[in-house]
């Protein structure tokens, strides 16, 4: 009889192990709270980062069977990196940094592309409906909680295609902003990493700063953001269910790029299933350092100002001079050194609060930590005038997908 197996989450996670399975000639069922996968995002521009493994992403994505052309994606190997005193540099490689692609339930996204494959490997995915975890052998429901969220506005733009990263603790309290333009449409996006009450504040800003420096043209087309949620959980595999994703906590702690991990521990928890390897091994011993890495990575940053981060941004130029490629910085940042790791016990009694899941894991989370009287500031004439801007293009019915203060 053929096996039948249950996935909760059609998102990126959910949907790779899903075909994986399917394509072995399983039985797959994904139940999806939402009306569509993707319906999550609705919009925005995530980078895949290339730098985790010497092993392009695309080319892994292949050797999985997956079809790299299911979905639009466009290729970086140069940003603006803003420091927090408004110096632009460049960081650059001769290769792929990484690729952005679309989220959402347009064709082109990556999730729709993902849905597409699934679906032809004979997935069966049911949307709009509730199924109860324990009846699941795969958790791939994303996020559950806050420990920090980004916040960003969509809007049609004549400049030309760009990425630039900021890093600036006033605009995206403890984190950074950024900005991508793929083919006449950008997005500007603030990062919070300590709890404001009111996000949309940064974002105007931010938006206020991009607009300054860039000749942007922007008109308004809708507002999107989201949650990160960041924990490292005790066990993968738990009462035979396997977590994977950012359901399992497999997140980048430093600047949340969480999906090539989303996609890869799918494909191993479907493996594993197949009997071709072992979940919780290949898991810990493939993702598990480098989120340990980003997490202390991210301890080091809750630690610092925009002081900080200008010896950051610093210390990458000098990398890159030195080695002639920028790409390696962040290939370094991403390694579990001898150094890195002898932190980890400081990250883990400092950063990260035990909690009891109510399926009985146990994971070592970090909490959404609350502002600093730096946090406060007066909005800028420009950034008010956004901000109204935004309310009037909402009563026009600009879309809103995420609360100016979710959390
Ligand atoms: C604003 C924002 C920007 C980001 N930018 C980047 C980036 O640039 N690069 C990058 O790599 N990563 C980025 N990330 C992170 C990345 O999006 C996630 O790490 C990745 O999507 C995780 O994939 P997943 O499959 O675990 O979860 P998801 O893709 O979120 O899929 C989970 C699915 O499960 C569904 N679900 C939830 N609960 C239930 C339930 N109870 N029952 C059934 N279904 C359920 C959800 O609706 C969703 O469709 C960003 C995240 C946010 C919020």
């Amino acid at each position: 009889m053929t096996e039948v197996i249950h996935i909760l989450g059609a998102g990126l996670s959910g949907l790779a192990a899903a075909t994986i399975l399917a394509r072995s000639g399983k039985e797959v069922h994904v139940h999806e709270i939402r009306e569509d996968s993707g319906a999550r995002f609705d919009g925005d521009f995530q980078g895949i980062e290339n730098w985790t493994s010497d092993l392009d992403f695309f080319e892994e994505l292949r050797e999985w069977g997956f079809d790299v052309d299911e979905f639009k994606s466009d290729s970086f190997g140069i940003i603006d990196l803003i420091h927090p005193d408004d110096e632009i540099s460049h960081p650059k490689t001769e290769g792929v940094a990484f690729r952005v692609v679309e989220r959402g339930t347009e064709a082109h996204t990556i999730d729709q592309g993902f849905k597409r494959m699934a679906l032809e490997s004979g997935v069966n995915i049911h949307y709009k409906v509730k199924k109860p975890t324990e009846d699941c052998r795969i958790v791939a429901a994303g996020p559950r909680e806050s420990s920090a969220v980004a916040f960003g506005e969509i809007f049609e733009t004549s400049h030309k295609n760009l990425v630039a990263f900021q890093l600036n603790d006033k605009l995206a309290p403890g984190a950074y902003s950024y900005m991508i333009i793929i083919d006449g449409v950008g997005l500007i996006c603030t990062c919070l990493w300590r709890k404001q009450r009111k996000s949309g504040r940064y974002l105007n800003e931010t938006i206020a700063w991009y607009e300054e420096n860039y000749e942007l043209d922007r008109k308004p087309i809708k507002r999107v953001g989201g949650k990160g949620d960041f924990g490292l959980p005790s066990k993968y595999v738990h009462d035979g269910r396997y977590y994977v994703g950012e359901a399992g906590g497999l997140q980048d702690f430093m600047w949340g790029f969480g999906m090539r991990y989303a996609i890869t521990s799918g494909v191993l928890a479907a493996k594993a299933i197949l009997g071709e390897c072992e979940y919780e091994k290949e898991v810990r011993r493939r993702l598990v350092p480098l989120v340990k890495a980003s997490a202390i990575n991210r301890f080091l940053m809750n630690r610092v100002g925009n002081r900080g981060f200008k010896m950051v941004a610093n210390q990458w130029m000098r990398d890159q001079k030195r080695k002639g490629d920028g790409l390696k910085f962040m290939q370094w940042l991403y390694k579990p050194g001898i150094l890195r790791r002898s932190l980890w016990p400081l990250v883990r009694i400092g950063m990260l609060r035990k909690k009891e899941l109510p399926d009985g894991r146990i994971v070592h989370r970090m909490p959404f930590r609350g502002s600093l009287k730096r946090d406060l500031w007066e909005q800028s004439p420009r950034a008010n005038e956004i901000g109204e801007q935004w309310k009037s293009k909402q009563r026009e019915g600009g879309n809103l997908s995420f609360a100016d203060s979710d959390a």
